[in-house]
């Protein structure tokens, strides 16, 4: 069977993935490649890094579809001098063209954000958030209560693992059913969790000072707050474009030949020092 051309699988993720529905100051799209070339091979990664690269070009993939844009900011030289330079460059001489789903992917549906709800188990998924029309992150409920702990050991179960591991803020055992989530930076939608009503709120990227005010303002009660890391709650919708895009191109993409990355991107390696469970701190 002939291989498809770039240009039909840059159709079909725009049909998916609308370009106009990311945000102002993201850069999604088409990165590198010629819309004319072949494509046999898939390669899916949430993050353009040269060990990423490398791996997609050591396999002969012709087409690496990454969530996180790898040019963002401008960019005055692709020199191999620079890793953002020697990333362009060896996308360039493998001939394997880059393609960007990025915060058009966060609002899709199905996208980032019900991979992520569906990992948790969640039924009845709504927006947590509609801002023109768009909805923004996903709030849901268990089938069944369980406790903060439960329902977090029952998720680390489908999240890929990382040195930090999953940081919970909330006492173990509360019971929660009501359960909100948005992959990746999610500290923007406090106030939409609260107004959700949800007891807990998935997400990752969570820093010091916004999490300590929401759980000041919690007074020790919901939400309570779960910080899963970026990488592994955006590696999940992996699996969803993937069985997105083949479905797009019909009969079409059955001869596909498709890979899901497991390179580890999260750029941390190890821990030391953590507190071990019993020593509770906090404000719960
Ligand atoms: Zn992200």
């Amino acid at each position: 069977m002939i291989p498809l051309p770039l240009r039909d699988f840059v159709a079909a993720l725009e049909r998916l993935y609308p370009p106009n529905t990311a945000s102002s100051w993201d850069r999604v799209g088409l990165v590198s490649g010629s819309l004319d070339q072949p494509v046999s091979l898939v390669h899916f990664a949430v993050d353009p890094t040269l060990a990423v690269i490398e791996e997609a070009g050591d396999a002969g993939a012709d087409l690496l579809i990454t969530h996180h844009p790898l040019l963002l900011r401008g960019v005055h030289s692709v020199a191999t001098t620079s890793a953002k330079g020697a990333s362009v460059t060896a996308l360039i001489v493998s001939h394997i063209a880059l393609y960007v789903a990025h915060t058009n992917a966060d609002v899709a549906s199905p996208g980032v954000c019900d991979a992520l709800a569906s990992a948790c188990a969640l039924v009845d998924v709504e927006p947590l958030e509609v801002v023109d029309g768009v909805g923004h992150g996903r709030v849901g409920s268990l089938a069944r209560p369980l406790t903060l702990h439960g329902f977090v050991q029952q998720l680390s179960t489908v999240l890929p693992k990382t040195a930090g591991g999953i940081r919970v803020a909330g006492p173990a055992g509360a019971l929660v059913s009501r359960v909100a989530v948005v992959g990746g930076a999610g500290d923007d939608f406090f106030g939409a969790v609260r107004a959700s009503g949800a007891d807990v709120y998935v997400t990752a990227d969570l820093r010091h000072h916004p999490v300590l005010e929401a759980r000041e303002e919690a007074r020790g009660g919901t939400p309570y707050l779960v910080d899963a890391g970026h990488w592994a709650t955006e590696w999940l919708w992996l699996q969803s474009v993937r069985s997105e895009l083949v479905r797009e191109l019909g009969g079409r993409g059955t001869s596909l030949n498709t890979h899901i990355c497991t390179l580890r991107t999260d750029p941390w390696d190890f821990v030391i020092g953590a507190a071990t469970t019993d020593n509770t701190g906090g404000t719960s």
